[in-house]
């Protein structure tokens, strides 16, 4: 018997915290690829930002709980904040290739800003033979620039990269926490669960 084919969105990111730009996304993108489900995975140690203290990993797991908690397609993972040391985008597809059926394909969703990033990934060759990815725009960033260079990627390394017309959200996790060190509103920026969880633990002050 064959088994059915999985179509699977995964949303990586710092999520410190999650906020509205990320979770608008990902559902945008669950209906318009029609994917059974997403899986939000918060990095552990993010390999990218070593310069800049990054809140710890409970924290913004947590936050992403609750941020999903009523939507029956979201589901989070802690495969890379369980994993020790730096974590890897290629290690938690090769894990998650593991875990699932054979004929599974994965969605992997990224923002404009990072399109320009993959190449710095470890082993970027490999990530693009294992999910396709998809990028939504983001409020500043050039959309002629950032084509060319998803096309570019194509074109040299036969990555896989569609770039979705999403509604621009100018919702950053930079603009959350420096609004919190001024004492400023985050209300509709995250849900209402994740701005009381913030400030039941002090977080971003
Ligand atoms: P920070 O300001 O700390 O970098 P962030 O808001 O960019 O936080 P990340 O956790 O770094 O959030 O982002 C994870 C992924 O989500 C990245 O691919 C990023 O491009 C994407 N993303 C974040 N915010 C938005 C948004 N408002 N619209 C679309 N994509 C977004
Ligand atoms: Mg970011």
């Amino acid at each position: 018997m064959k088994s059915e084919c999985l179509r699977i969105g995964i949303s990586g990111g710092t999520f410190d915290p999650i906020h509205y730009g990320h979770l608008i996304a990902a559902q945008e993108i669950r209906e318009r690829l029609n994917l059974d489900k997403i899986i939000f995975i918060p990095v552990g140690d993010p390999p990218h930002k070593t310069d800049i203290e990054v809140t710890g990993s409970i924290h913004r797991l947590n936050m992403v709980k609750k941020a999903i908690e009523s939507n029956p397609f979201f589901e989070v993972s802690s495969i890379e904040v369980d994993r020790p040391g730096y974590t890897y985008t290629v290690d938690t597809l090769m894990e998650l290739k593991e875990k699932y059926p054979e004929n599974c394909k994965f969605y992997f969703i990224i923002g404009a800003d990072t399109v320009p990033q993959l190449v710095t990934w470890k082993e970027y060759r490999k990530v693009f033979t294992l999910c396709q990815f998809v990028a939504v725009m983001r409020p500043g960033f050039d959309s002629e620039k950032i084509c060319s260079e998803a096309r570019r990627l194509e074109r040299c390394f036969s990555a896989k990269i569609d770039i979705i017309d999403t509604p621009l959200i100018e919702i950053s996790s930079t603009d959350i926490r420096k609004r919190i060190r001024e004492s400023r509103s985050i209300k509709y920026l995250v849900p209402e669960s994740v701005e009381e969880y913030i400030y039941a633990n002090g977080l971003y002050r």
